[in-house]
């Protein structure tokens, strides 16, 4: 049986309260900025901004990666992970610097939702996942391709282990309780699919 270890650290530095402190404070002020600018969380880019920006993801992040593949019956399948400071939270990327798809995330936004929540960075990195899986991934709607991958990773967080209130966390506390931008779906119907993907896949 999958069993989530607790022992995910994305980022582990000295003065770690300090910086914790700090990750705070820069990331109230980046999600106001993306508010205002109805950008969100996890977006899909043609291809990394800042090429100079890209590092080797976390053991962590990258076993998060394998282990959401092999829950979802993907083990076929691998999404290189990269830790991105360029980007606000996490993205998946089609063609990452022409090297096919990639995931990446921001380790100071995966820290953050780790402290409240041990298990948002693995639903995180399913809902990008999803991104690249789901049968929706090219719908010219981005709230259709955001759904989808929230659907996805609802099943993954259902096939970890997850509690349902665990699956959500990400969206509800991990991020600004919204009613939508133009590009992503507001938290309810958010909360609405990752139940809907957690329960069709929740163990009998
Ligand atoms: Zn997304």
């Amino acid at each position: 049986m999958y069993r989530r270890k607790l022992t995910l650290i994305y980022i582990s530095q000295g003065g770690f309260s300090v910086k914790i402190s700090l990750f705070f404070l820069a990331l109230l002020f980046s999600q106001m900025t993306h508010a205002q600018q109805s950008l969100c969380v996890f977006t899909i880019h043609n291809n990394a901004q800042s090429a100079n920006a890209i590092n080797p993801g976390s053991p962590s992040a990258l076993k998060d990666t394998k282990d959401a593949l092999e829950l979802l019956g993907l083990s076929n399948l691998d999404f290189p992970t990269y830790a991105m400071t360029s980007i606000g939270n996490a993205a998946a990327f089609p063609n990452l610097q022409g090297q096919g798809p990639a995931i990446a995330y921001n380790p100071d936004f995966m820290t953050r939702l780790y402290a409240i929540e041990s298990w948002a960075p693995f639903s995180v990195i399913a809902h990008e996942i999803g991104h690249h899986v789901a049968s929706e991934r090219n719908h010219p709607s981005s709230h259709v391709r955001e759904l989808a991958a929230d659907r996805v990773s609802g099943c993954a967080m259902a096939r970890a282990g997850a509690s349902l209130d665990q699956a959500f966390a990400a969206v509800t506390q991990g991020l600004p309780v919204n009613t939508g931008s133009p590009t992503h779906p507001g938290t309810r119907q958010r909360i609405q699919v990752i139940r809907e993907g957690y329960q069709s896949c929740r163990r009998s």
